[in-house]
């Protein structure tokens, strides 16, 4: 039997700082013919397409947490996957922490934010016709989607993959946060989000292939200007990565001053002496096969 396709593609791979190169936090892991994808920063949804990636073959979303480098694009994401599905694509699955679920509602349930829109898509004729020439059959519905809050040790198993959450150290109590670990026949991934180093996310990491990792800046840079607490910089991200045994480290979630190419350079040498496994440095739009 051969392994599935295993994949990953950074959408976004920057932070709230927005620069030509980054801006915000997206990915989408590929398993087969499935992809899974994993947070929704700012233009998620069009830098999906520019990945050669329909919003309809995204049938699971995962939220690291609810910062807007991270979820900004939902409402995009979903009234575009509905109306581009034309009541023909899968109910969306979507998990996270709180308020994921909330959200989802207050964003396109009844009443919510958007509700004005999806009310004109449903009953304006010119927006039926479109719909009808989609493959759509009338009467048109409401979007539709299936959102949970969940926890750390959480898990999700289908035929092709799994997924389990631990959690994440980020901003609490202000907000949950979850790192991601995706485990497949081809071979397993985890996805830190934004987290501080930690015991939950380097134990949910040992053993894995692949450690995508938030990098937000050199680690003394991050200790002189008091933002070590909270963010993982990119020896911390070594470190996790070592201390994980995996394989292979992709940087990710990149502020502006570590993405300057002779700090990255200076930076990645002493990386390497923490790591010795291999270390990619994630740019928007990009693939990295996972395979084994
Ligand atoms: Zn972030």
């Amino acid at each position: 039997m051969t392994a599935p396709e295993f994949r990953l593609t950074l959408l976004s791979a920057g932070t709230p700082t927005p620069t030509p190169e980054r801006f915000g936090s997206a990915e989408v892991v590929q398993v087969g013919d499935q992809r899974l994808m994993f947070d929704c920063g700012p233009a998620a949804t069009h830098k999906l397409m520019k990945a050669g990636i329909r919003p309809t073959q995204v049938d699971h979303l995962f939220f690291t947490h609810h910062h807007f480098d991270h979820d900004i694009d939902y409402p995009c994401f979903l009234l575009c996957r509905w109306d581009q599905g034309a009541g023909l694509e899968r109910t969306l699955q979507v998990h996270g922490p709180g308020p994921t679920a909330a959200l989802t509602n207050a964003l396109i349930g009844a009443g919510g934010a958007f509700e004005h829109d999806w009310q004109a898509r449903i009953n304006f004729p010119t927006s039926q016709a479109v719909f009808v020439r989609r493959g759509g059959t009338l009467p048109r519905r409401p979007p539709r989607v299936d959102a949970a809050d969940i926890a750390p040790g959480w898990t999700l198993e289908t035929d092709h993959w799994r997924v389990t959450a631990a959690l994440a150290e980020h901003v609490q109590p202000w907000l949950d946060s979850l790192a991601y670990r995706v485990d497949t026949d081809a071979g397993s991934i985890v996805i830190t989000g934004d987290t501080q180093p930690c015991p939950s996310v380097r134990e949910l990491a040992r053993g894995a292939d692949t450690l995508l990792s938030m990098c937000w800046d050199d680690d003394e840079s991050m200790i002189a200007n008091g933002e070590y607490q909270a963010q993982t910089g990119i020896l911390g991200a070594a470190r996790m990565a070592a201390e994980a045994g995996v394989r292979r480290l992709v940087l990710t979630h990149m502020g502006p001053h570590i993405s300057t190419p002779s700090v990255l350079e200076e930076w990645l040498a002493k990386a390497a002496r923490i790591f010795d496994g291999e270390i990619v440095v994630g740019r928007e739009l990009e693939s990295v096969a996972l395979g084994s």
